[in-house]
């Protein structure tokens, strides 16, 4: 059983929010996958960052995965384009990482939207994984291996109090879940609430499943010869 953990729009927008989320793992050993924004919004392009571009490259040394996570993080940016679309704006995103010296190896639509056809974009444009809400695609062959998600959610009181009942709830129910993931969002410092149980959660599920990253995921989740999605009905 293993955890993967993530820092969710990372960019230099949300800088201070990045650096915490990053210091509160390295302080537990863990090494977090960084997703990475090459655009926030149209307004916050990397390559006119250099400093955080300096910081994401020394984490990539270290073993942090860089993880593309759309382009510019708009909202609902992929989740109505086909498959040709989608790759041409992964593809963008890939040769903008790939300028400032960062290797991307998957792909996270924001907010985990995209058609299924956009995940299968991601493994056209080469890379190695790609996510939704409850399972990670393998890639190319695309192959799901069924893992939960616990996120937090800071934009008003009530969801901020929701998410951590369903992060512990999480916790409480899903111990024999193989490959769990904890995806921290900068904003989740937003709220008090949110806020302390981020380090409450990241102190509890390495102690049933270990850490590790999404190159050993790729791993351990050999592709069959016959391969079939997980949810196919047998
Ligand atoms: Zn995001």
């Amino acid at each position: 059983m293993s955890l993967l953990v993530s820092i969710h729009d990372v960019t230099p927008a949300l800088e201070s929010g990045v650096l915490r989320l990053w210091a509160m793992c390295a302080e537990r050993g863990v090494t977090p996958a960084l997703l990475v924004v090459p655009d926030w919004h149209g307004e916050w392009p990397l390559d006119r960052h250099a400093d955080f571009v300096g910081w994401l490259r020394e984490r990539a040394s270290q073993g942090a995965e860089i993880v593309l996570h759309g382009e510019r993080h708009s909202h609902r940016e992929f989740a109505a384009l086909d498959r040709a679309a989608a790759r041409e704006r992964i593809d963008r995103g890939v040769r903008s990482l790939r300028g400032l010296g960062l290797e991307p190896a998957g792909f996270v639509p924001p907010a985990w939207r995209a058609r299924e056809e956009g995940h299968a974009a991601a493994g056209d444009a080469g890379l190695g994984f790609s996510e939704d809400e409850g399972s990670i695609r393998l890639l190319p062959s695309g192959r799901r291996v069924h893992s939960p998600a616990v996120r937090w959610s800071a934009r008003t009181p009530l969801r901020a109090w929701g998410s951590v009942a369903v992060a512990r709830a999480r916790w409480l129910f899903q111990g024999r879940a193989r490959h769990p993931r904890l995806a921290f969002h900068p904003r989740d410092y937003e709220h008090p609430r949110t806020a302390r149980d981020l380090s409450r959660t990241l102190d509890r599920w390495p102690s049933r499943h270990a850490p590790m990253t999404y190159a050993a995921l790729r791993r351990s989740e050999p592709t069959p010869l016959h391969d079939a999605p997980l949810d196919a009905p047998s």
